[in-house]
């Protein structure tokens, strides 16, 4: 401070602001020169203790009176601060390009909130290609803003400030969200299973609420953690290492796929590169540039790639726009590309065209490479449709592998599985059939002992409820109109192959792996059974059904009451259930149903209820009144047997403990419930 003020003398005032922080304000009859400040600079470092001290001056030029002191300190010190960082620069003057810079960030934190809510932010997909066979591999998922004034924003200039003004956690949920949405509507489609890449900013990390976010979006969409790959940039890792590492370790527990972001951008970490939780390097797009410039003998790559090897990553590199550079990652052993060469971020619709086309290219492959076989060697397949140039369209692809009989109305499809039942291997039945109505026809096949074992694919015009009676009432999938004849062939194999795991269910079901009284499954049958459950047959719902008083029923009525009561409880949930789920009774009076492929859980519950009213209506109880308590526990696979079990056995003591409902679906929420009421009784 002495020292300023000895400069300034009589030719001005100074004042110290806050900390480290002064302002001085003179007359200026000249623009000072950069040389001015340096050789200040080197005078300062002169003092006692001030060696190595680097003082930077922003200036402010008073044009107009009218502007307050403050908002003109304010100005000096924002132009300080763009070369705050800067070696060998000393002094910034403010300017107007730095006040439209400001205005324009103040306008878009003005507008952000509502253009999330207006959705003014779309995902763009760019795609990313295996090199070995040019297949599509995945996208990233890339934000763009579409601001009904100023047109399409491009990230480079919002994304910086949101990360700065802490928006970057809303939007990149929203990004998270939507790509998840696509990725579902691409399941339900029947395309192959890509990967999306999602970008993850430091402050997502950060934020607390992430890992539940990211699994509360993967259970609503019906997806497997592996489907999303987490873009964290290598930058991020720099600060607080510890705790961005313990986060990304959980998240990569949890079946993520975790990716470094800008690998090779400058803050390069190859001596923690090791001990970080990571699945892939990403190369920087620059990285790429300048090492593929190089001449071929210049190894940086090639070392890339190895250490790669080594720590099994797998490697994609960014920002390919050439076909040399395709080559030269070809030649190293880069594993995917993405980049201007091959595609641009392109909108979902676009993408989806993309994936369209690779899907049918595929089953068009495997379908050529299953040669036909002559008429009389096929099974049969019963098409039943009213619309002929849809089965006649369907029968095409079709007929290569099966004999295929179309019919167009509800009564044929009767008369034909009474002439042909041991004959049929599959029945696609479209619900919009007349004479009688698709779902009638689909509700007496349940039925009808001789077609039990013939899988059933339902088709009809897209809708949620459709879908889920005709599962509920026991097809095995159901495909929405309209489709392309490969996709319904892809279905169509599919279930043929789930029907052959299940036949092998049914051998095990035999012997030793048998209730005696009820011809169900027994605990070790269960678990044989399910040890064979596949991803496929995700997401599940495990039952857990009490017969109430059955020891009353014994001791008053006699063991063959309480035997056939069993029984018929069996029955009755062989009529109720899947001919694919899976039946057991564990104990005495102890059932056991898994369902397959269920993800709704309100559909789960009235299933359990109308089970209990069914076995209450059905009048065995006369003398004694008997009822059934059901837990049911959703299962996606992740935990055992035993697990799940334990789950649903704390719901079925809450539904007997005396919940409203006999039924009873498992919570995180209510094993609180549980306690309290137990503690209550
Ligand atoms: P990034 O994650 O490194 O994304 C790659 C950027 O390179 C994208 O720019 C992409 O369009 C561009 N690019 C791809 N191929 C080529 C090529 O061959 N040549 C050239 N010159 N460029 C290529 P974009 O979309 O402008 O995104 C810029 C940055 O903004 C991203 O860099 C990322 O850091 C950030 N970003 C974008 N979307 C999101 C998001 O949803 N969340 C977060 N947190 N950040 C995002
Ligand atoms: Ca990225
Ligand atoms: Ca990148």
């Amino acid at each position: 401070a002495e020292m300023i003020q000895e400069k300034i003398g009589e030719r001005g005032i100074c004042g110290r602001l806050s900390a480290d922080q002064f302002a001085c304000l003179i007359r200026r009859p000249q623009a000072y020169p950069q040389e001015y400040f340096i050789h200040a600079n080197s005078e300062i470092n002169t003092l006692a203790n001030m060696q190595n001290v680097v003082v930077k001056w922003g200036v402010y030029v008073i044009r107009d009176k009218q502007v307050s002191v403050e908002q003109m300190c304010d100005r000096a010190l924002l132009a300080v601060r763009r070369i705050k960082g800067q070696y060998n620069n000393y002094v910034a003057a403010y300017d107007d390009t730095l006040r439209n810079k400001l205005l324009r960030e103040q306008a878009i934190t003005d507008s952000m909130e509502a253009a999330l809510k207006e959705r003014q932010f779309v995902i763009y997909l760019q795609p990313k290609f295996q090199i070995k066979d040019d297949q599509l591999a995945g996208a990233e998922a890339l934000v763009r803003w579409n601001h009904p004034q100023w047109g399409f924003q491009s990230p480079a200039e919002f994304i910086p400030l949101f990360e700065r003004n802490g928006f970057i956690t809303k939007l990149d949920q929203y990004v998270w969200e939507q790509s998840c949405a696509e990725l579902h509507r691409w399941d339900q489609a029947g395309y192959p299973q890509i990967s999306v890449s999602v970008n993850v900013s430091r402050a997502d990390i950060y934020n607390s609420d992430l890992i539940d976010f990211l699994t509360r979006i993967l259970k609503k969409y019906e997806l497997q953690p592996s489907r999303l790959h987490l873009e964290i940039t290598e930058s991020a890792y720099t600060e607080n290492p510890g705790q961005i590492i313990a986060t990304v370790e959980q998240l990569r527990t949890l079946g993520f796929v975790i990716e470094m972001d800008d690998f090779g951008s400058g803050y390069s970490s190859l001596n923690m590169l090791n001990q970080l939780p990571l699945d892939i390097l990403k190369l920087d797009m620059k990285f790429i540039q300048n090492e593929t410039a190089k001449p071929t003998n210049q190894g940086i790559l090639r070392f890339i790639m190895s250490l790669a090897r080594w720590m099994n990553l797998s490697v994609v590199a960014e920002g390919v726009e050439t076909r040399e550079q395709l080559e030269r990652l070809r030649e190293t052993g880069c594993d995917y590309v993405q980049g201007y060469y091959f595609a641009r971020p392109m909108p979902c619709e676009e993408f989806e065209k993309l994936l369209r086309k690779q899907h049918e290219q595929a089953s068009k492959k495997s379908l050529e490479n299953s040669l036909p076989l002559p008429d009389q060697q096929k099974p049969m397949l019963l098409l039943a449709d009213g619309d002929i140039r849809y089965c006649e369209e369907m029968r095409g692809v079709l007929s290569q592998q099966y004999l295929v009989q179309c019919v167009s109305d509800g009564q044929s499809v009767l008369q034909y599985l009474d002439m042909y039942a041991n004959q049929i291997r599959l029945i696609i039945l479209s619900l919009d059939l007349k004479d009688p109505e698709g779902i009638d026809v689909l509700k007496t096949l349940q039925h009808r002992i001789e077609v039990r074992d013939i899988p059933i694919i339902a088709t009809g015009y897209w809708d949620d409820q459709w879908e889920e009676a005709a599962l509920d009432i026991g097809a095995d999938d159901f495909a929405g109109k309209p489709h392309t004849p490969m996709s319904l062939w892809k279905r169509v194999q599919r279930t043929q192959s789930l029907s052959v795991l299940r036949q092998q269910e049914q051998i095990l079901r035999e012997e030793a792996y048998r209730d005696y009284l009820t011809g169900l499954l027994n605990r070790r049958g269960l678990s044989a059974v399910c040890q064979a459950l596949r991803q496929d047959d995700a997401p599940l719902a495990l039952f857990r059904f009490d017969l109430d008083n059955l020891k009353k029923v014994n001791d008053q009525l006699g063991r063959d009451q309480g035997d056939q009561r069993i029984r018929q409880f069996s029955h009755l949930l062989r009529s109720h259930f899947r001919q694919s789920d899976i039946l057991a009774r564990l104990g005495q009076d102890e059932f056991i149903v898994v369902m397959k492929k269920t993800a709704r859980k309100e559909a789960v519950v009235r299933k359990g209820e109308a089970l209990g009213q069914a076995f209450v209506e059905a009048g065995w109880n006369q003398d004694v009144p008997l009822t059934v308590s059901a837990g049911i526990a959703m299962w996606d696979l992740s935990e055992t047997l035993d697990e799940v079990l334990a789950r649903a056995d704390s719901a079925l003591k809450c539904a007997k403990v005396g919940c409203q409902s006999r039924c009873r679906l498992w919570e995180e929420a209510n094993v609180w419930g549980i306690r309290s009421e137990i503690v209550k009784k």
